[in-house]
């Protein structure tokens, strides 16, 4: 007899957890109790939501499906599925190594999965989701796939093509969620300024962010997954305009070098590219940026390094994460160059970066001291509250440790005067 409980198992980005949590609301519309990310599982079924798109990624989805195919072997569980990227991508693979899973389900045939267990997919809930993240801030996917041609990346070979939400079903699916107290909103896609040209011929990004800007109860919206080339630069007004709209931006520029941005066929120049930058600051005072590089990728001379470092040094970008190149099968750099940067050399420009990166985030940090901000507070640890600013991202930037001078509730917003910083994170007190 197979009990009600199912855990659900989300690896990889907020993309992927959009479609768990989509997942988890029809199962409880089935009757079934869903546990989101289980220390222990404890369902008889569970579902791993994979990430197929760098080696790391896969090797820690490989892991958990082996973990749970072993709980399956000693009887401490009776159904193993798996979708995503991973299975997306390597199904037949997967279907031949590990024959303990009974169903791999792809990134888009997860409903499947549903009617596969003999219960109904309810249309009624198809913008429902089942939040796993605190019930204030929630991840909007605005898109699917990618039409970009960066010459690592295998997204768009796991994602297929661009396909923006029609406008009003955003809008439709923000409004349910205000409904549900829901306060913020972090727009995701693959390529979040691509946003409309497949659907209305034009990019609609601008557009999009005012109409949900102008929506009641919309306290914070947040942009993430930006890409340079062809910004739909009316976005800075309304970043700049709009008091709801976090001045933040995430946009992954990945490199500096003209020589790796063309190896690398990223469709932009250095010098497009810093003059993208200067834009964002003149139009947009205070706004924090944040942003992605990638070392180690195949022809990467010292010198190209050198560039990108002097270039992160002068730029500073108040928020900035790095990865080393990757040698992806069927990727355009897999069929045409060698990962000829050795893996201690990336591991060593990886290091330095992030080093240098962490006295630039403490030298931000350090600016604010003194400053009065607004804060949504997430959470409460034995010590602190713990909150963000508008420049803060769930999961990736720093947080706000707000002492407890002041009861404070979950979810609302307060100001907190800052009384120290730290290289990511921020300390304060309530100020009234
Ligand atoms: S924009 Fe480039 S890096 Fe990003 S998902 Fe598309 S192809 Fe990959």
């Amino acid at each position: 007899m197979v009990n009600n409980k199912i855990d659900v198992v989300t690896l990889g980005c907020s993309k992927n957890l959009v479609d768990s949590e989509l997942l988890m609301r029809q199962l409880i519309a089935n009757g079934y109790t869903v546990e989101h990310d289980p220390e222990t599982p404890r369902g008889d079924i569970a579902v791993i939501n994979t990430c197929g798109f760098i080696g790391d990624a896969k090797e820690e989805s490989i892991n958990m499906i082996l973990s749970f195919a072993e709980a399956k072997k000693r009887n401490k569980l009776k159904k193993l599925f798996v979708m995503g990227c991973l299975s997306e991508r390597y199904r037949e693979e997967l279907l031949e190594e590990i024959p303990e899973v009974d169903g791999f389900y792809g990134k888009f045939d997860w409903k499947s999965l549903i009617t596969d267990l003999g219960k109904s997919y309810y249309k009624e809930w198809e913008f429902d989701r089942s939040l796993s993240t605190p019930s204030h801030y929630a991840y909007v996917k605005i898109a699917e796939g990618c039409d970009r041609t960066c010459a690592y990346c295998s997204i768009p070979l796991i994602t297929g093509k661009y396909r923006s939400r029609p406008i009003e079903e955003v809008e439709e699916e923000i409004r349910r969620f205000v409904g549900k107290g829901v306060k913020e909103f972090q727009f995701i896609a693959q390529d979040l300024t691509y946003y409309g040209l497949d659907l209305y011929r034009q990019m609609k990004l601008p557009e999009l962010v005012e109409r949900v800007s102008d929506m009641e109860g919309v306290e914070w919206i947040r942009l993430h997954y930006a890409y340079p080339t062809h910004f739909p630069t009316d976005l800075l007004r309304v970043i700049r305009e709009r008091d709801n709209v976090c001045n933040y931006l995430d946009i992954a520029l990945q490199h500096i070098s003209d020589h790796m941005l063309k190896t690398m066929r990223r469709n932009i120049t250095r010098q497009q590219t810093i003059e993208l930058i200067q834009r964002f600051r003149e139009e947009v005072p205070g706004i924090h940026l944040r942003t992605t590089m990638m070392v180690g990728h195949p022809g990467e001379t010292e010198q190209d390094y050198l560039e990108l470092l002097e270039f992160v040094e002068k730029t500073r970008f108040e928020r900035l994460g790095a990865f080393p190149y990757s040698h992806e099968e069927d990727t355009h750099s897999y069929r045409h160059y060698s990962d000829d940067v050795p893996a201690e050399v990336k591991q060593e420009r990886m290091h330095k970066l992030m080093q240098l990166q962490e006295g630039i985030a403490l030298s931000v940090n350090e600016a604010k001291v003194g400053e009065t901000l607004k804060v949504i507070v997430d959470r409460e640890d034995p010590e602190y509250y713990v909150g963000r600013t508008e420049f803060d991202s769930p999961e990736v930037d720093g947080e706000v440790l707000i002492d407890k001078s002041r009861v404070l509730e979950i979810g609302r917003f307060c100001h907190v005067k800052i009384n120290a910083a730290m290289p990511f994170d921020l300390m304060g007190t309530v100020s009234v």
